[in-house]
């Protein structure tokens, strides 16, 4: 299947072209829960940390975000802006609160995602044009838990406890609780077949390439 993108993956010879593709194949071999598990547990703050309890909180946070009620927020409304340049940065898209809340959309990196897709044949689980609404919805969703009560759902929904004063327990902010949720939330809106997390752990792949290149 031909998608009108960057071409990047024409571009490459056949061997890093065959290397690539059967790097990104062996990564959906993963669960979207191992993979979701292995973000959080790659975070520097989780080192060290008991992995079953590394999996519940990336399983519950995933949860959270999989049931999010983002039209429910009474934030201001976000503007849109597409540019270019991502690949360099790896990023889909950017959530940015302030001056006012703004999401960037990458537009190179959203075709590479494209084409990469089509040539991994993984159109039925990111559909050409999904990838771009599910940015959309993940940065929504940024925008959204950036609020204060949104803070808080979150990481009661996540329960990872900080320690006790007498009877009072403290919940503890887990880093990247919000992303996978985030991602969660993303693959509902755009009723993605697979996590969103494998399409960047696979674009983390090729822009690697184009790094080396
Ligand atoms: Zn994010």
């Amino acid at each position: 299947m031909t998608v009108a993108g960057t071409a990047f993956l024409r571009s490459l010879d056949a061997r890093s072209r065959r290397g690539l593709l059967r790097e990104c194949r062996s990564l959906a071999e993963s669960s979207d829960g191992d993979l979701a598990a292995e973000f959080l547990a790659e975070q520097p703050t989780h080192a060290g940390r008991d992995a079953g309890l590394v999996r519940l909180w990336a399983q519950r946070a995933s949860e959270f975000g999989a049931h999010l009620d983002v039209e429910a927020s009474s934030g201001p409304p976000l503007r849109v802006f597409e540019r270019t340049n991502g690949l360099g940065q790896l990023l889909l898209a950017r959530f940015s609160s302030r001056p006012v809340p703004t999401v960037e959309l990458y537009t190179d990196t959203l075709a590479l995602a494209d084409e990469l897709s089509a040539e991994l044949g993984w159109l039925e689980w990111f559909p050409l044009g999904a990838v771009r609404q599910a940015a959309m919805a993940h940065e929504q969703a940024h925008c959204h838990l950036h609020q204060q009560r949104a803070k808080r759902e979150l990481k009661r929904a996540v329960d990872a406890s900080a320690g006790r004063i007498g009877r009072l327990r403290f919940l503890a902010h887990v880093v990247g609780a919000d992303e996978l949720a985030a991602h969660a939330h993303a693959q509902r809106v755009a009723q993605l077949g697979r996590s969103p997390l494998l399409l960047s752990a696979a674009l983390g792949l090729a822009a690697d390439l184009i790094r080396s290149n």
